[in-house]
């Protein structure tokens, strides 16, 4: 299943894609479940396919959101394939790589990216992200795919030279709405295996980064292993497991985001994530 959260008419919404059409929870079910944050809770994703109204006319005026609106968490891990540690200029690491974004920093799907005033070095990373379904403190590596929701896209968008002012990339990466999360959610029943999974980037159509899921460094059940050693994952909460080689910042002459500019992450059997940018400071203000 697909699940998907949006504004539509100023009121917050969620549903299920299928074949393209938005098919939206029914009143009733939005009753007793908020969000899909709480649907996800309560494991109640099963009953979404009977409560669901008919589907959306395609010309209805809807707003994306990130699929979980106000996770928990939203753990990023950084440097995890080899190609981008190599043009990045930096070791294999022993542990995982992990900071955080807040809510606040990421839009949804088709949303306008946010370039900040405060720097031109405003740079692509395409992604995999987890989303958790069951809560999860010290699991195994085996055990760990039965925390897993889903999986959806993520534009760990950053600014590069705020990410490199001190050795803690926070203020770097959680910039207003300079990342995206979305289209949707993919439960993981129609993801068996997420180390088949490749990804690829493109910012006006051309690609910039392809990578092979397979290719990690700490995989996805080393990284639900390690995070939750020291935080309980909830439902909803998110994990970006890291970008492949190609990066604006990593080429000669550096390529950085600019207003008008559109980036998309496409993951086959997920979808793709497209986003425009626009400028802080200029009319792409939204
Ligand atoms: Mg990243």
């Amino acid at each position: 299943m697909k699940l998907v959260s949006f504004v539509m008419d100023g009121e917050p919404g969620y549903g299920l894609v299928v074949d393209k059409e938005i098919f939206p929870a029914t009143a009733a079910f939005r009753e007793r479940f908020g969000d899909l944050r709480a649907v996800l809770a309560a494991g109640a994703q099963r009953e979404l396919p009977e409560n669901i109204d008919a589907a959306l006319p395609a010309e209805t005026d809807l707003c994306y959101l990130p699929p979980v609106v106000q996770p928990g968490k939203i753990l990023c891990v950084g440097v995890n394939y080899r190609a981008h540690i190599a043009e990045m200029g930096r070791s294999v690491p022993d542990y995982p790589v992990v900071f955080t974004r807040f809510a606040s920093s990421l839009v949804g799907h088709r949303t306008r990216l946010i370039r900040p005033s405060a720097s031109p070095q405003y740079d692509y990373e395409g992604e995999l992200a987890i989303i958790i379904g069951k809560a999860a403190r010290h699991v195994s590596r085996q055990q760990a795919l039965d925390h897993v929701a889903g999986y959806t896209c993520f534009m760990d968008g950053s600014v590069r030279d705020w990410q490199r002012h001190t050795g803690q990339f926070t203020p770097g990466k959680n910039f207003d709405s300079s990342g995206a999360m979305g289209p949707w959610l993919v439960t993981a029943d129609e993801v068996p295996d997420p180390s088949q999974l490749n990804l690829e980037t493109r910012v006006n159509g051309t690609p910039v980064q392809q990578g092979e899921l397979a290719d990690l460094v700490f995989d996805i059940p080393a990284l639900l292993e390690y995070c939750s050693t020291f935080t309980e994952l909830q439902p909803g909460d998110v994990i970006a497991t890291g970008t492949p080689g190609g990066v604006g910042a990593a080429r000669t002459p550096p390529v950085w985001l600019e207003p008008g500019d559109v980036v998309e992450v496409e993951i086959r059997d997920i979808g793709t994530l497209a986003n425009p940018v626009g400028d802080e400071a200029g009319a792409g203000r939204p």
